[in-house]
Order: C-alpha cells, then structure tokens, then sequence
C-alpha cells in the first residue's frame, strides 16, 4: 500500500467545498464525469486515426454507467486514453488549470455564495464527485503503458496511488455515494431512470454512445387458469440501451430543441455561469454550407474590453472539432459572440495559415456577419429591453466598430446604434431620431460629456429644449469618434452643439447677432487679446440663453475629443481643440462689459479672465491658474 498522499493547497480548498456544498445542482458531476470520459476517448480516437497501432475505430469507443444499488456505487468506465501513474498524480492530485479558478483561497470559510459562484461559473471537473460520493476510486491504464493503476480518496485527508489489475485501456471511475440526509438522496443518483434523464439533460450530443444496463420488465403472454382469472406474468431482464442521442445540439432542428437545452449548453461549453441573451441557431446551405449555434451573453466577460480578450468561434469539420477559437469567423465588431460553426465543406487537415485564406471560411464569415446583424436588428425592434441590456454591455464594441478601419463597417453598424437622447433621456435609434426631426431641422445635434446629467446642465442646451429640438447626449469616449465617422444618417448631417455655427436661430435672430458682433467688434477683440491666445475668437453667441459664456470650437477637433485624445497613454504632443468663448449679448454682464470698455479696460480684461474659466469648468475642463482664478472672483467680492 502505498503512504498517503497530499493534496496541494488550493485542491484541497476547492475539495473542502465540494464535500461541504449546499450547491442545489449537485447532479452535474455527471456531466463533469462523462465529458471527462468523452475528451479521453477523443484523445486515443485522434491518435487512432494517425496510428494504427491503436487498433479501434470510432464505432468501438463507448462510455458506460452502471449502478450498484447493494453497494451504493455508481461506475463510470471510457475506454479513452487512460492515465499513468505520474497523469493520476498531476492530473487529479491538483486542479488542472487552476488560474482559471477565481476563487479566493486565502478565504478560508466558504461562504455559501461563493461556493455557487465558483461552481456554477466553472466547470469544476473531477471533484464534483465529491458532492455526492463519500469515496472516489479512479482505476485506469494509459495507452501503451502495460501497467494499470489505482486513485482512491475519501476526500481532504489525502489520496493512495497503488498498482491495480486491469485489463484494458482506459479509465474506470467508482463512486461510492454518500449516506442520504433529511435533504438529500443520494441514492437517487442511482436510479436508472434518473441517470437516463441526466444523461438527456446535460450529456446528450456527446459524441461515443453513453450506454447503462437498464433492468427492464416485459408481459409474458398471459393463460388463463381453470377459474378463469387472468394474471399478467411479467419477467425482467436486462437491456444495454444507448442512452444520449449523439447528435450535436446545433445539427438538430429547431423544433427538436428547447430554450432550456440551448441555454445548458451554451452555460455548459463556455463556462458562462448566466443564460445567454439570445441563441442564434442556423442552419444554411448554398454558397456556405453550414450550421450555426451563436450566443450573445447576457454580459461582457471581465476581460472583454482589454488586450488580453480573445475573439473567435469554435470551428467543427463534420462534427468533429478542429480549431477552439477561429478569430476569422468573426468581425471586431461581434467579437462578443460566442458558439461554434460546423461545415463540411472545410477540411479536417486544413492548417491555421491556409484556414485564414480559405474561401469557404471567408464567406462563412460574411454569412455570420449578416445573421448576427439582422438577428440583433430584430432584437431592436422587438425586444428592445433586452437589447438595452446588450447594449450597455457592447454597446461600445460596436460604436467602436463604426469608426474602426475609417469606417468601413459603419453601414453594417449604423442602425444598431442607440444613444440617449434629450427628449426623455431614453435611448433611441438613429432612425428614431430623425423620424422625429422638426421639418426645418437640418442636422442631428449631439453634445458630449462625460454624463448624461453633466450635459444636460450645459447652458448651450437650453436653447435646444425651448425649441423643442432633440440633442443626442454622448458620453461614452468613443462616441464622438464614430459619429465624426458617419458623417451623416439618412442624409442629415451630423452637427455638436458645441461647435461654433449650430444652425439653430431663425433669419431676424441670426440677423441681430450679426448686428449685435458689428456693434461691439472692438469688445470682443479686445476680449480675445486679453485672453493672450486661449481662445482663437470671441463671439456673440447664437445659442446661449440665461448663462452667461459657454465655450465652443472650430475645426475638426472638439473639447471632447480633445479630453480623450490627451488622456491617451503615449500621445507626446498634447492635442487642442481651437477654442471659441461665446458671450450672451442678452446677459447683463455684457452690458457691464460694454460700459467699462473704453474706461476701465483693465478690468475688462480680468472680466475676460473670469469667463474664460467659467467657460471651462462648465465644459468640465481643468482651469489654467485656479490660483489666478481664485484670486479674481476674491477681489470681486471684495
Ligand atoms: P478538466 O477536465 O477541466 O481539465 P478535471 O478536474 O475534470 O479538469 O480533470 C483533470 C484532468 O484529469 C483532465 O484534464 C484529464 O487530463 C484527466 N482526466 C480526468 N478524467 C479522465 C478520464 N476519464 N480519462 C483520462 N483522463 C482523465
């Protein structure tokens, strides 16, 4: 007998909480142990097809279940690969992969949520048989190896690796279940009818047939006896029955399929522990040939937006598997969808450099873009709750994607856009906006900042409201990029409040701002040299209302993108949006400014100062020299 062995640290951990767990779906460890079983068979099945030393071939790989109701035991045997001592050792003595485990070891009482948590988010594998069975034997023999060898844990207390006999190649794994308490019967997992439901539920389109002994009960034909009573005699006997269906979940019909099952599986294959917001199940032929099971996720993983993401569909060649994460299947744009494509018309050999220039796979990849598009179209207009709900998550993935490649998918892209608006401070389509366009309006105005309530208290959009006309209020970086990328939507052009010219005023208004700029020309060019080359104009402005000053710029740069550009990293040469300070002919401070101009200039000039910054901090831009400032508004007030 071999001493008893450890388990590392954090195995234990994760072992203590299965023992422990309170985890309502205890019934995956079926599932966790059959695609265990599966992804063994697929290894030998692979090899089996480059090495015919392996001697099989697909039709005699085979999982089977069998119960033991005397002895309380549940076995679980593949003949797949198999495991040497050293692989029992690495492979079951530690978790494999255990980065991927988030789980905080340092925390030693497991909270009952946290137990979820971790085990609904990841599959948690092997160990989930400790939530039900009391002791784990693992018997296996590795391909070309002449040696089987033993496993056995009864949990934290550690596990023995010894010799075993065993004939064939492959894994056997012996579950010993736990006693049943008031709330749970573990002899259930026991039941045949039980096993077969789960198998259905969560193992169905695993690949090798799962096969169990089932008992079942049949009538002999019946004879009546002399009183002539009839009594069915009935007889049991033992049927081997295949019990998952082996078809793919993406190569049924629809029909066949329930939300229930597409949801599991997509839970199930991508390690998301929350329903998907929408399946997208489809099915083509034509110039691509092909099915699809597309998901959009409920929410953006927590490394979507940052380098480390990586895009790409799962890639099947007639079922079978042949690259995890295809990046060319899927546009930057949609690269939070996540699911599997299956063609036969790609080949199982074909390498990842030749993928990338295959034909075939390029119009997939258009056929993709097109099904995922209309389907979240569709999701817009009917569903639109839940589309808000995929937008606040991706929704910047895919303004993003209007300005990528100087905005080459801003066709594609453009209708799916939704941003909020002044109105209702709803979120609204581009399409809404300009159905609701007055009939003499001209452009689409927008303004940015970095909150909808920040931009709403910005004095240049009170003239807006008054009017009744509709500002798109962008807060999100990206925003103004893609809109500056579309240029227009349905032919109106896109125009910033806060850029100098807002089109806004009717011809007798325009006509008494221009009077109004003749008037006071030397006023405002005195203002704008005391401003020493802040601003590039001062001008009366066309938009103001009650507020005094509001800033706005010219040329291509605005303030908004100015903030953005120069909090880039690595942006050396500061980048400046040409400034305008605008001033509200109908405020009183102009006509102060009017009176002391020409008497006391020196006090225009700090009037200007003040303004200027004002100016500022209503745009939410840092002041120059808050100490000047300060002192300023001071001898004002005294
Ligand atoms: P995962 O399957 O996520 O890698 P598990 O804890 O379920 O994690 O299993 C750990 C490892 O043990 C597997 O990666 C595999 O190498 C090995 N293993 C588990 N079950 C079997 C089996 N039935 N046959 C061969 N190897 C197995």
């Amino acid at each position: 007998m071999a001493e008893t062995k450890q388990f590392k640290a954090e195995s234990k951990r994760l072992l203590e909480m299965m023992i422990n767990s309170i985890y309502t779906h205890k019934e995956i460890f079926l599932r966790e142990l059959i695609s265990n079983a599966s992804d063994a068979i697929d290894k030998l099945y692979f090899k089996s097809l480059t090495d015919d030393k392996v001697g099989m071939s697909k039709s005699d790989f085979k999982i089977f279940i069998k119960a033991d109701k005397d002895n309380g035991t549940l076995t679980i045997t593949d003949n797949g690969i198999g495991m040497t001592a050293e692989e029992l050792e690495n492979n079951l003595g530690i978790i494999a992969n255990s980065g991927s485990l988030a789980f905080k070891t340092a925390n030693s009482d497991a909270k009952e949520k946290e137990d979820i948590d971790v085990i609904g988010q990841f599959g948690v594998g092997f160990y989930s048989a400790f939530m039900v069975a009391k002791e784990v034997e693992v018997r296996s023999k590795a391909y070309g190896s002449d040696k089987a060898y033993v496993w056995k844990s009864e949990g934290v207390d550690g596990y023995t690796i010894d010799e075993c006999d065993k004939d064939t190649v492959g894994t056997e794994i012996i579950l010993t279940m736990k006693e049943n308490t008031e709330d749970e019967q573990y002899d259930d997992f026991l039941a045949q009818w039980k096993i077969k439901s789960l198998v259905k539920k969560y193992s169905d389109y695993i690949r090798y047939p799962i096969m169990m002994d089932m008992e079942k009960t049949r009538y002999l034909e019946d004879k009546d006896d002399e009183e002539g009573n009839s009594e069915p005699k009935t007889e049991k006997y033992i049927e081997t029955e295949t019990l998952n269906s082996m078809v793919p979940i993406w190569k049924k019909n629809k029909t066949e399929v329930t939300e229930e099952e597409y949801n599991n599986f997509y839970k199930e294959k991508f390690y998301d522990y929350s329903d998907p917001l929408k399946s997208i199940h489809v099915k083509t032929e034509g110039t691509a040939t092909y099915n699809a099971l597309l998901y959009v996720p409920s929410q953006a993983p927590f490394d979507y937006y940052s380098k480390s993401f990586e895009k790409g569909l799962q890639l099947y060649s007639s079922g079978v598997l042949i690259m995890d994460k295809c990046a060319d299947l899927l546009p930057d744009h949609f690269s939070f969808v996540r699911g599997l494509v299956d063609s036969e018309d790609l080949s199982l050999n074909i390498s990842r450099e030749l993928l990338q220039h295959d034909r075939q796979l390029k119009l997939i990849a258009r056929s993709l873009e097109r099904t995922i598009k209309n389907e979240l179209k569709k999701m817009q207009t009917n569903e639109r709750e839940k589309y808000e709900k995929f937008w606040k998550q991706f929704g910047v993935q895919i303004k993003f994607g209007v300005y990528n490649e100087y905005g080459a998918h801003k066709e594609v892209l453009k209708d799916l856009l939704l941003f909020t608006s002044s109105a209702e401070k709803k979120l609204v389509t581009l399409e809404e906006y300009v159905s609701r366009m007055k009939e003499d309006q001209k452009y689409i105005y927008y303004a940015a900042g970095d909150t909808v309530d920040k931009i709403d208290l910005l004095p240049q959009i009170e003239r807006f409201k008054d009017k009744g006309i509709e500002v798109l209020y962008l807060t999100d970086n990206v925003d103004e990029f893609a809109v500056k990328t579309l240029e227009n939507y349905d032919d109106k052009q896109f125009k910033s409040i806060s850029e100098s010219g807002a089109d806004l005023d009717s011809e007798e208004e325009k006509e008494a701002v221009k009077k109004a700029s003749e008037e006071n020309k030397e006023l405002l060019e005195y203002l704008k040299s005391a401003l020493d080359g802040k601003v590039t104009e001062v001008v009366i402005s066309e938009k103001l209302k009650s507020h005094p000053v509001c800033l706005s710029n010219k040329g291509q740069i605005s303030l908004e993108m100015e903030k953005v550009f120069n909090s880039m990293p690595n942006e050396e040469q500061k980048i400046r949006a040409e400034r305008v300070l605008e001033i509200n002919a109908s405020h009183p401070i102009f006509e102060k400014l009017k009176a002391l101009f020409g008497t006391d200039n020196d006090t225009v000039s700090k009037y200007a100062k003040i303004l200027y910054d004002e100016a500022l901090l209503i745009e939410g831009m840092p002041i120059e020299n808050p100490l000047e400032f300060s002192k300023l508004v001071c001898e004002l007030m005294v």
